[in-house]
């Protein structure tokens, strides 16, 4: 049999989640971080090996790659590789698709992604000048929400776009290329699954919704102080909740899941495989949008570590997102379809 592979992801966004499971289905795991966070993964003990960086890019440096091949390392992905890599340099092996990672990227892209899916998404607003309805106006790069506004008419958008820029949140360039799309109003809720090409079978592994600074607290303020501070909301995303969802809901979901993992075929012939996440908003006629898909795992699948219900329904205790990824790996190595799980 080949030599065994061990599991290496860089320490941040979810890698507790992965390195945990992976030690879990006995692989070594690997965490390559920067010194200033090495406290966190020496302390939760997830990692038989740490490398240290000065920061995420040398992970492509040829003495960490060689360091790396000398130990089999299969990287896994996660946010903080899209936010701050780029996906199409990694020089080692990854878990899941780099193609469709590629294509989650760009905002333009994934959207004509979700659109040929056949899946219910936001409508989009080309030009500010062209804002009817209350919308969202997005920026692109690893800023997690930060600096995003809603504007119901381009006389709103300008005000709010130069208060913000004031404020040292926003610049020109933002402007020029922000991403508009219709505002949901509703729940948002981010479906994860797990798509395993070893088992064929798609799995719903967690669901959470998102802890939002400041939108999620603002209703805490008295309308007439929102009203004088002008507060702006911001979509920063602080933290995770795990949800459950209306059971007859469920259908809907899972064909949603199914539509991205066939229209993503067209993109790549290995199509959708491993862990993804459609990030959605149910609204009041039980309508879901989905306005982001994620081809990789998620930071909201860390409220699964352990287990999440819909982890527990299908796989019993002990079953959560890093666990699930390093399982397919075991189980792709023992029946040689390694080339199946990797990119
Ligand atoms: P970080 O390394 O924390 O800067 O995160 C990398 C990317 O993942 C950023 O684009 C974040 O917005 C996103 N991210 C990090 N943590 C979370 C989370 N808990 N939920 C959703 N997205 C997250
Ligand atoms: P994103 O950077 O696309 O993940 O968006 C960050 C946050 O903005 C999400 O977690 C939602 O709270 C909110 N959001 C983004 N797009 C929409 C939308 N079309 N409708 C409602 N809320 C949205």
């Amino acid at each position: 049999m080949a030599k065994q592979v061990s599991i290496a992801t860089l320490g941040s966004h979810s890698a507790l989640n992965i390195l945990k499971g992976a030690r879990e289905e006995g692989f070594k795991a690997i965490c390559v971080c920067r010194k200033q966070d090495e406290q966190v993964y020496r302390s939760f003990g997830v990692a038989d090996e740490i490398i240290l960086v000065d920061n995420f890019a040398e992970l492509n440096s040829s003495k960490i790659v060689g360091q790396l091949e000398k130990l089999n390392a299969v990287i896994v992905p996660h946010g903080s590789f899209t936010a701050y890599l780029d996906i199409k340099e990694l020089k080692l092996p990854i878990f899941g698709n780099r193609k469709l990672m590629e294509v989650e990227a760009n905002r333009e892209r994934q959207r004509d992604w979700l659109k040929n899916a056949g899946i219910s998404i936001p409508a989009a607003v080309a030009r500010p000048e062209q804002i009817d309805r209350l919308s969202i106006v997005k920026f692109h790069g690893a800023r997690g929400g930060k600096g995003y506004f809603l504007a119901d008419s381009y006389a709103t958008f300008q005000r709010k776009a130069a208060r913000l820029k004031a404020k040292g949140l926003l610049t020109e360039s933002d402007l020029r290329n922000a991403h508009i799309q219709e505002y949901v109003i509703g729940v948002n809720t981010y479906f994860s699954f797990f798509n395993s090409v070893v088992r064929n079978e798609l799995e719903l592994l967690c669901i959470d919704k998102r802890y939002e600074a400041n939108i999620d607290n603002i209703a805490r303020l008295p309308a007439e102080d929102q009203l004088r501070i002008e507060t702006d909301p911001t979509y920063t995303v602080t933290g995770n909740i795990p949800l459950v969802v209306r059971e007859s809901l469920l259908p809907e979901i899972f064909a949603m899941g199914k539509k991205v993992c066939t229209s993503a075929k067209t993109y790549d012939a290995k199509g959708m495989f491993g862990p993804f996440c459609l990030e959605s908003v149910i609204n009041q006629d039980l309508k879901v949008v989905t306005f982001e898909i994620s081809a990789r795992i998620v930071a909201g699948t860390n409220t699964g570590i352990g287990t999440s219900p819909y982890a527990y329904l299908k796989h019993g205790p002990g079953m959560y997102m890093g666990r699930r990824i390093a399982l397919e790996l075991k189980e792709a190595q023992a029946q040689g379809m390694l080339e199946k799980v990797l990119t």
